[in-house]
């Protein structure tokens, strides 16, 4: 039998399909919502809906914006002739706030996983390839330093090496299997720092 009346166990399922959020959570979080002030439910729901609505992907670098083109690609005062390509958005903020970059972007949005049957057209790898031309100087690559992280920026080297781009990647200060999103501003700017040509 289902304790909850419908709505309710609406509510809970719904909430318990975000990552993290297990049944016991799912219900404790319901049943602060429903205890919240209408206005506060009202703001928090068109919140939700907003962000999905209005927040799409850059065409040219695939992070997210809610404008045509992103801040950063229709930053003229950005150095153009530098891409850093990362797994996934948060990595672009995680750069920006190194304050150590001024250069583009290309988020991949993933890595090549066979085991989760993820392959490299599955990423953004060829819409990066197309964006490779005389005026871009350099390629670093910030992808997760895990094991679909490496496998990622050796097939992704590899494409790019013909192109006659310089191909370089974040070096010291990110442990192995760490995630770029949670290291410190210090060590990630370190890290870009000390690249390394591959
Ligand atoms: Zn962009």
């Amino acid at each position: 039998m289902n304790y909850y009346t419908p709505p309710m166990a609406r509510l809970i399922e719904e909430l318990s399909k975000l990552p993290g959020i297990g049944p016991k959570t799912a219900q404790r979080l319901a049943f602060y919502i429903i205890d919240m002030k209408d206005e506060d439910v009202e703001s928090l729901s068109n919140a939700i809906k907003e962000a999905k609505w209005k927040i799409h992907y850059c065409p040219i670098c695939f992070n997210i914006t809610e404008r045509d083109l992103c801040e950063i690609c229709s930053d003229t005062s950005r150095d153009r002739s530098a891409i850093c390509v990362v797994e996934d958005p948060r990595d672009v903020v995680a750069m920006e706030k190194t304050r150590e970059y001024r250069g583009l972007y290309h988020v991949l949005h993933g890595t090549i996983s066979p085991l989760d049957g993820v392959g490299p057209e599955d990423i953004r790898i060829k819409e990066l390839l197309s964006r490779i031309n005389e005026d871009i100087k350099e390629v670093i690559l910030a992808v997760n330093p895990d094991v679909e992280g490496e496998a990622t920026t050796m097939y992704i080297a590899k494409l790019l090496k013909p192109l006659g781009v310089k191909v370089t990647r974040i070096a010291h200060g990110i442990p192995m299997g760490g995630e770029l999103e949670y290291a410190d501003e210090v060590t990630l700017g370190s890290a870009l720092n000390g690249r390394r040509e591959i």
